[in-house]
Protein backbone atom coordinates (compact mmCIF):
# COMPACT_ATOMS: atom_id res chain seq x y z
CA UNK A 1 0.00 0.00 0.00
CA UNK A 2 1.17 3.50 -1.02
CA UNK A 3 2.08 6.06 1.64
CA UNK A 4 2.71 3.39 4.91
CA UNK A 5 5.61 5.31 7.40
CA UNK A 6 7.23 2.26 8.97
CA UNK A 7 7.05 2.78 12.91
CA UNK A 8 9.09 -0.09 14.36
CA UNK A 9 9.02 -3.53 15.22
CA UNK A 10 6.41 -5.44 17.50
CA UNK A 11 7.57 -8.88 18.18
CA UNK A 12 9.78 -8.92 15.15
CA UNK A 13 6.66 -7.91 12.98
CA UNK A 14 7.24 -4.56 10.71
CA UNK A 15 5.06 -2.22 11.94
CA UNK A 16 3.46 0.28 9.53
CA UNK A 17 1.08 3.21 9.86
CA UNK A 18 -0.56 4.48 6.63
CA UNK A 19 -0.68 8.50 6.64
CA UNK A 20 -4.69 8.51 6.54
CA UNK A 21 -4.60 6.83 9.79
CA UNK A 22 -3.53 10.57 10.62
CA UNK A 23 -6.71 11.67 9.37
CA UNK A 24 -8.68 9.11 11.75
CA UNK A 25 -5.98 10.28 14.73
CA UNK A 26 -6.79 13.69 14.13
CA UNK A 27 -10.69 13.21 13.85
CA UNK A 28 -11.15 11.10 16.67
CA UNK A 29 -8.74 13.55 18.37
CA UNK A 30 -10.88 16.52 18.23
CA UNK A 31 -14.28 14.51 18.05
CA UNK A 32 -13.98 13.32 21.89
CA UNK A 33 -11.90 16.49 23.28
CA UNK A 34 -14.41 18.74 21.79
CA UNK A 35 -17.09 16.07 23.75
CA UNK A 36 -15.11 16.27 26.82
CA UNK A 37 -14.61 20.02 26.60
CA UNK A 38 -18.41 20.15 26.81
CA UNK A 39 -19.09 17.59 29.13
CA UNK A 40 -16.88 18.76 31.87
CA UNK A 41 -16.68 22.37 31.82
CA UNK A 42 -13.79 22.16 34.87
CA UNK A 43 -11.21 20.78 31.97
CA UNK A 44 -8.56 23.53 31.65
CA UNK A 45 -7.13 24.88 28.38
CA UNK A 46 -6.20 21.80 26.58
CA UNK A 47 -6.67 18.96 28.62
CA UNK A 48 -9.77 17.62 26.92
CA UNK A 49 -7.83 17.77 23.82
CA UNK A 50 -4.59 15.98 25.74
CA UNK A 51 -7.11 13.64 27.01
CA UNK A 52 -8.93 13.30 23.26
CA UNK A 53 -5.72 12.67 21.93
CA UNK A 54 -5.23 9.99 24.75
CA UNK A 55 -8.48 8.06 23.81
CA UNK A 56 -7.46 8.54 19.81
CA UNK A 57 -4.10 6.69 20.80
CA UNK A 58 -5.71 3.50 22.45
CA UNK A 59 -8.13 3.11 20.02
CA UNK A 60 -5.18 3.07 17.83
CA UNK A 61 -3.48 0.41 20.27
CA UNK A 62 -7.16 -1.42 20.43
CA UNK A 63 -6.80 -2.17 16.84
CA UNK A 64 -3.37 -2.89 16.91
CA UNK A 65 -3.94 -5.73 20.33
CA UNK A 66 -6.97 -7.25 17.59
CA UNK A 67 -4.10 -7.65 15.07
CA UNK A 68 -1.58 -8.84 16.58
CA UNK A 69 -4.37 -11.55 17.70
CA UNK A 70 -4.20 -13.01 14.20
CA UNK A 71 -0.56 -12.60 13.80
CA UNK A 72 -0.25 -14.33 17.11
CA UNK A 73 -2.63 -17.51 15.50
CA UNK A 74 -0.50 -17.47 12.52
CA UNK A 75 3.19 -17.91 14.05
CA UNK A 76 1.30 -20.41 16.28
CA UNK A 77 0.60 -22.35 13.33
CA UNK A 78 4.65 -22.02 11.88
CA UNK A 79 3.13 -19.07 9.59
CA UNK A 80 5.46 -15.96 9.23
CA UNK A 81 3.20 -12.39 9.21
CA UNK A 82 5.23 -9.99 7.10
CA UNK A 83 3.88 -6.78 8.29
CA UNK A 84 1.08 -5.16 10.28
CA UNK A 85 -0.71 -2.19 8.72
CA UNK A 86 -3.15 0.27 10.69
CA UNK A 87 -4.77 2.34 7.64
CA UNK A 88 -8.19 4.65 7.48
CA UNK A 89 -10.43 1.79 7.82
CA UNK A 90 -8.43 -0.20 10.83
CA UNK A 91 -5.59 -2.73 10.62
CA UNK A 92 -4.67 -5.29 8.27
CA UNK A 93 -1.88 -8.20 9.04
CA UNK A 94 -0.03 -9.34 6.34
CA UNK A 95 0.29 -13.16 6.09
CA UNK A 96 3.24 -15.02 4.64
CA UNK A 97 1.00 -17.54 3.22
CA UNK A 98 -2.71 -19.34 4.72
CA UNK A 99 -3.12 -21.76 7.13
CA UNK A 100 -3.23 -25.80 6.07
CA UNK A 101 -6.13 -26.64 7.30
CA UNK A 102 -9.99 -25.02 7.73
CA UNK A 103 -9.55 -25.37 11.27
CA UNK A 104 -5.94 -23.10 11.29
CA UNK A 105 -7.47 -20.46 9.24
CA UNK A 106 -10.58 -20.60 11.61
CA UNK A 107 -8.16 -20.11 14.74
CA UNK A 108 -6.25 -17.27 12.75
CA UNK A 109 -9.63 -15.62 11.89
CA UNK A 110 -11.47 -15.66 14.91
CA UNK A 111 -8.10 -14.84 17.08
CA UNK A 112 -8.80 -10.92 16.13
CA UNK A 113 -12.10 -10.72 17.79
CA UNK A 114 -11.49 -12.57 20.60
CA UNK A 115 -8.73 -10.43 21.42
CA UNK A 116 -11.29 -7.20 21.10
CA UNK A 117 -13.63 -8.58 23.27
CA UNK A 118 -10.94 -9.96 25.93
CA UNK A 119 -10.02 -6.39 25.48
CA UNK A 120 -13.81 -5.03 26.43
CA UNK A 121 -14.22 -7.28 29.54
CA UNK A 122 -11.01 -6.24 31.17
CA UNK A 123 -12.25 -2.51 30.69
CA UNK A 124 -15.83 -2.95 31.47
CA UNK A 125 -14.72 -4.72 34.88
CA UNK A 126 -12.07 -2.20 35.35
CA UNK A 127 -14.76 0.44 34.91
CA UNK A 128 -17.01 -1.26 37.81
CA UNK A 129 -13.96 -1.71 40.09
CA UNK A 130 -11.68 0.98 39.82
CA UNK A 131 -13.02 4.24 41.65
CA UNK A 132 -12.51 6.34 38.84
CA UNK A 133 -14.23 8.85 37.92
CA UNK A 134 -15.16 11.92 35.51
CA UNK A 135 -13.15 11.70 32.14
CA UNK A 136 -11.08 9.45 33.06
CA UNK A 137 -13.76 6.94 33.73
CA UNK A 138 -15.99 8.03 30.15
CA UNK A 139 -11.91 6.87 28.64
CA UNK A 140 -12.44 3.87 29.87
CA UNK A 141 -16.01 3.05 28.98
CA UNK A 142 -15.39 4.93 25.44
CA UNK A 143 -12.13 1.78 25.69
CA UNK A 144 -14.75 -0.69 26.50
CA UNK A 145 -17.17 -0.07 23.60
CA UNK A 146 -14.81 0.50 20.90
CA UNK A 147 -13.54 -3.14 21.71
CA UNK A 148 -16.88 -4.37 21.54
CA UNK A 149 -17.69 -2.55 18.35
CA UNK A 150 -14.21 -3.41 16.79
CA UNK A 151 -14.71 -7.66 18.02
CA UNK A 152 -18.61 -7.70 17.03
CA UNK A 153 -18.24 -5.09 13.77
CA UNK A 154 -15.56 -8.05 12.13
CA UNK A 155 -17.66 -10.78 12.64
CA UNK A 156 -19.75 -9.67 9.86
CA UNK A 157 -19.85 -12.77 7.68
CA UNK A 158 -18.40 -11.97 4.46
CA UNK A 159 -15.34 -10.99 3.09
CA UNK A 160 -12.91 -9.31 4.04
CA UNK A 161 -14.00 -8.89 7.81
CA UNK A 162 -12.80 -11.63 9.96
CA UNK A 163 -16.60 -12.88 10.19
CA UNK A 164 -15.89 -13.33 6.14
CA UNK A 165 -13.01 -15.63 6.94
CA UNK A 166 -14.17 -17.76 9.72
CA UNK A 167 -17.15 -18.21 7.50
CA UNK A 168 -14.63 -18.96 4.47
CA UNK A 169 -13.16 -21.62 7.17
CA UNK A 170 -16.03 -23.28 7.76
CA UNK A 171 -17.35 -23.38 4.01
CA UNK A 172 -13.75 -25.15 3.73
CA UNK A 173 -14.14 -27.70 5.88
CA UNK A 174 -17.50 -28.72 4.70
CA UNK A 175 -17.08 -29.11 1.11
CA UNK A 176 -12.89 -30.06 1.38
CA UNK A 177 -12.22 -27.36 -1.34
CA UNK A 178 -10.83 -24.04 0.16
CA UNK A 179 -11.81 -22.34 -2.88
CA UNK A 180 -14.91 -22.77 -2.48
CA UNK A 181 -15.01 -21.63 0.95
CA UNK A 182 -13.44 -18.05 -0.29
CA UNK A 183 -15.69 -17.73 -3.12
CA UNK A 184 -19.11 -18.08 -0.85
CA UNK A 185 -17.06 -15.78 1.68
CA UNK A 186 -16.65 -13.24 -0.89
CA UNK A 187 -20.39 -13.62 -1.83
CA UNK A 188 -22.06 -12.70 0.93
CA UNK A 189 -18.71 -9.78 1.12
CA UNK A 190 -20.57 -8.14 -2.02
CA UNK A 191 -24.01 -8.79 -0.64
CA UNK A 192 -22.96 -6.61 2.66
CA UNK A 193 -21.06 -4.46 0.63
CA UNK A 194 -23.48 -3.25 -1.47
CA UNK A 195 -26.00 -3.35 1.50
CA UNK A 196 -23.95 -0.82 3.23
CA UNK A 197 -23.34 1.34 -0.19
CA UNK A 198 -27.04 1.46 0.04
CA UNK A 199 -27.51 1.90 3.58
CA UNK A 200 -24.74 4.77 3.48
CA UNK A 201 -26.37 6.33 0.19
CA UNK A 202 -29.93 6.38 1.48
CA UNK A 203 -28.90 8.19 4.69
CA UNK A 204 -26.67 10.95 2.99
CA UNK A 205 -30.02 11.53 1.07
CA UNK A 206 -32.17 11.81 4.32
CA UNK A 207 -33.84 8.49 3.87
CA UNK A 208 -32.35 6.55 6.17
CA UNK A 209 -32.06 7.44 10.03
CA UNK A 210 -28.94 5.25 10.29
CA UNK A 211 -25.81 5.08 8.27
CA UNK A 212 -24.09 7.71 7.25
CA UNK A 213 -20.93 8.84 4.36
CA UNK A 214 -18.62 6.46 6.37
CA UNK A 215 -21.14 3.62 5.72
CA UNK A 216 -20.58 4.39 1.99
CA UNK A 217 -16.94 4.58 2.44
CA UNK A 218 -16.79 1.06 4.55
CA UNK A 219 -19.14 -0.64 1.82
CA UNK A 220 -16.77 0.53 -1.05
CA UNK A 221 -13.78 -0.73 0.58
CA UNK A 222 -15.33 -4.04 1.10
CA UNK A 223 -16.95 -4.34 -2.22
CA UNK A 224 -13.67 -3.56 -3.84
CA UNK A 225 -12.04 -6.30 -1.44
CA UNK A 226 -14.92 -8.96 -1.77
CA UNK A 227 -14.65 -8.44 -5.69
CA UNK A 228 -11.01 -9.36 -5.63
CA UNK A 229 -11.05 -12.46 -3.21
CA UNK A 230 -14.24 -13.57 -5.28
CA UNK A 231 -12.12 -13.57 -8.92
CA UNK A 232 -8.84 -14.92 -6.68
CA UNK A 233 -11.58 -18.31 -5.56
CA UNK A 234 -12.73 -18.56 -9.15
CA UNK A 235 -9.41 -19.10 -10.52
CA UNK A 236 -8.39 -21.18 -7.45
CA UNK A 237 -11.59 -23.36 -8.43
CA UNK A 238 -10.11 -23.67 -11.94
CA UNK A 239 -6.74 -24.52 -11.21
CA UNK A 240 -7.89 -27.22 -8.28
CA UNK A 241 -6.89 -30.35 -9.77
CA UNK A 242 -4.44 -29.60 -12.23
CA UNK A 243 -0.81 -30.10 -11.70
CA UNK A 244 2.77 -28.61 -12.98
CA UNK A 245 2.70 -31.05 -15.95
CA UNK A 246 -0.96 -29.75 -17.20
CA UNK A 247 1.18 -26.38 -17.96
CA UNK A 248 3.61 -27.40 -19.46
CA UNK A 249 4.47 -25.96 -23.13
CA UNK A 250 3.03 -27.76 -26.22
CA UNK A 251 6.55 -27.05 -28.09
CA UNK A 252 9.06 -27.11 -24.74
CA UNK A 253 12.48 -26.27 -26.22
CA UNK A 254 14.39 -29.30 -25.07
CA UNK A 255 17.35 -30.56 -26.62
CA UNK A 256 19.85 -33.51 -26.29
CA UNK A 257 22.90 -32.88 -24.60
CA UNK A 258 24.55 -35.00 -27.26
CA UNK A 259 23.37 -33.66 -30.30
CA UNK A 260 25.73 -31.89 -32.01
CA UNK A 261 25.36 -27.82 -32.69
CA UNK A 262 24.47 -28.21 -36.34
CA UNK A 263 21.26 -29.92 -35.46
CA UNK A 264 21.33 -28.35 -32.61
CA UNK A 265 20.70 -24.92 -35.11
CA UNK A 266 18.30 -26.96 -37.47
CA UNK A 267 15.88 -28.58 -35.92
CA UNK A 268 15.35 -26.77 -32.15
CA UNK A 269 15.38 -23.19 -33.96
CA UNK A 270 14.31 -23.93 -37.54
CA UNK A 271 11.60 -26.27 -37.02
CA UNK A 272 10.66 -24.44 -33.56
CA UNK A 273 7.51 -22.34 -34.44
CA UNK A 274 7.93 -19.88 -31.27
CA UNK A 275 11.37 -18.15 -31.14
CA UNK A 276 12.94 -19.84 -27.85
CA UNK A 277 16.07 -18.11 -26.61
CA UNK A 278 16.80 -20.65 -24.05
CA UNK A 279 16.64 -24.30 -24.17
CA UNK A 280 16.50 -26.84 -22.00
CA UNK A 281 19.28 -29.74 -21.97
CA UNK A 282 18.56 -33.18 -21.25
CA UNK A 283 21.09 -36.63 -21.22
CA UNK A 284 20.49 -39.84 -22.73
CA UNK A 285 18.08 -40.83 -19.56
CA UNK A 286 15.93 -37.72 -20.53
CA UNK A 287 17.48 -35.99 -17.37
CA UNK A 288 17.73 -32.11 -16.87
CA UNK A 289 21.63 -31.53 -17.16
CA UNK A 290 21.98 -27.69 -18.15
CA UNK A 291 20.47 -25.31 -20.21
CA UNK A 292 21.54 -23.46 -23.78
CA UNK A 293 21.70 -20.16 -24.35
CA UNK A 294 20.83 -19.91 -28.57
CA UNK A 295 23.25 -16.76 -28.52
CA UNK A 296 25.95 -19.54 -27.58
CA UNK A 297 26.21 -21.04 -30.87
CA UNK A 298 28.14 -17.86 -31.80
CA UNK A 299 30.87 -18.75 -29.21
CA UNK A 300 32.05 -21.54 -31.63
CA UNK A 301 32.99 -21.32 -35.18
CA UNK A 302 30.24 -22.52 -37.78
CA UNK A 303 32.64 -25.06 -39.61
CA UNK A 304 32.76 -26.56 -35.97
CA UNK A 305 29.37 -27.43 -35.14
CA UNK A 306 29.21 -30.76 -37.14
CA UNK A 307 31.33 -32.23 -34.65
CA UNK A 308 30.59 -30.22 -31.45
CA UNK A 309 27.95 -31.24 -29.12
CA UNK A 310 25.62 -29.14 -27.44
CA UNK A 311 27.22 -30.21 -24.43
CA UNK A 312 30.13 -28.18 -24.77
CA UNK A 313 28.02 -24.85 -24.84
CA UNK A 314 25.84 -25.28 -21.93
CA UNK A 315 25.31 -23.91 -18.44
CA UNK A 316 24.28 -25.56 -15.16
CA UNK A 317 21.16 -26.61 -14.62
CA UNK A 318 21.49 -24.64 -11.07
CA UNK A 319 20.35 -21.70 -13.61
CA UNK A 320 16.78 -22.93 -13.98
CA UNK A 321 14.58 -23.99 -11.35
CA UNK A 322 12.44 -27.26 -11.30
CA UNK A 323 9.31 -28.17 -9.97
CA UNK A 324 8.21 -31.73 -9.47
CA UNK A 325 5.37 -32.64 -12.65
CA UNK A 326 2.55 -33.67 -10.09
CA UNK A 327 3.01 -30.44 -7.84
CA UNK A 328 -0.28 -28.83 -7.72
CA UNK A 329 -0.74 -25.85 -10.23
CA UNK A 330 -1.99 -23.22 -7.32
CA UNK A 331 1.30 -23.79 -5.84
CA UNK A 332 3.55 -23.62 -8.84
CA UNK A 333 2.00 -19.88 -9.13
CA UNK A 334 2.56 -19.15 -5.54
CA UNK A 335 6.37 -20.33 -6.36
CA UNK A 336 6.73 -18.40 -9.65
CA UNK A 337 5.20 -15.07 -7.63
CA UNK A 338 7.18 -14.99 -4.79
CA UNK A 339 10.53 -16.13 -6.20
CA UNK A 340 9.94 -13.89 -9.17
CA UNK A 341 10.45 -16.06 -11.51
CA UNK A 342 8.81 -16.42 -14.79
CA UNK A 343 9.67 -20.18 -16.06
CA UNK A 344 10.10 -23.26 -14.33
CA UNK A 345 11.85 -26.94 -15.76
CA UNK A 346 8.93 -29.32 -14.66
CA UNK A 347 10.70 -32.85 -13.47
CA UNK A 348 8.43 -35.66 -13.43
CA UNK A 349 9.05 -38.44 -10.43
CA UNK A 350 11.38 -40.80 -12.12
CA UNK A 351 13.71 -37.69 -12.42
CA UNK A 352 13.29 -37.17 -16.16
CA UNK A 353 12.31 -34.02 -18.34
CA UNK A 354 8.70 -33.00 -18.81
CA UNK A 355 9.54 -29.84 -20.15
CA UNK A 356 9.32 -26.00 -20.12
CA UNK A 357 6.43 -24.36 -17.92
CA UNK A 358 6.02 -20.48 -18.22
CA UNK A 359 4.27 -18.51 -16.58
CA UNK A 360 2.50 -16.96 -19.67
CA UNK A 361 1.09 -20.58 -20.26
CA UNK A 362 -0.98 -20.74 -17.09
CA UNK A 363 -2.69 -17.55 -17.71
CA UNK A 364 -3.36 -18.98 -21.38
CA UNK A 365 -4.76 -22.28 -19.37
CA UNK A 366 -6.80 -20.22 -17.68
CA UNK A 367 -8.29 -18.03 -20.24
CA UNK A 368 -9.19 -21.69 -22.27
CA UNK A 369 -12.91 -22.20 -21.89
ZN1 LIG B 1 -9.46 -8.82 12.36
Amino acid sequence: MNGNLRVGNLFGIPFYVNVSWFLVLSLVTWQYGSGLAAAFPYLAGALPWVLGLGAALMLFASVLAHELGHSFAAMKQGIGVNSITLFLFGGLAALEKESETPKGAFWVAIAGPLVSFALFGLFSVAGLVLPLSGPIAGIVGLLAYINLALGAFNLIPGLPLDGGNVLKSIVWKITGQPYKGLVFASRMGQVIGWSAIALGAASVVGLSPVGSIWTLLIGLFMLQNANRSAQYGEVQGRLAGLTAEDAIAADSPVVSASVSLREFADDALLAAPSAWRKFLVADETGALVGTVLVDALRQIPREQWANTPVAAIMESASNIKTVVADRPLMEVIQTLETQKIQALAVVRNDGSLAGLLEKCSIQALLQAP
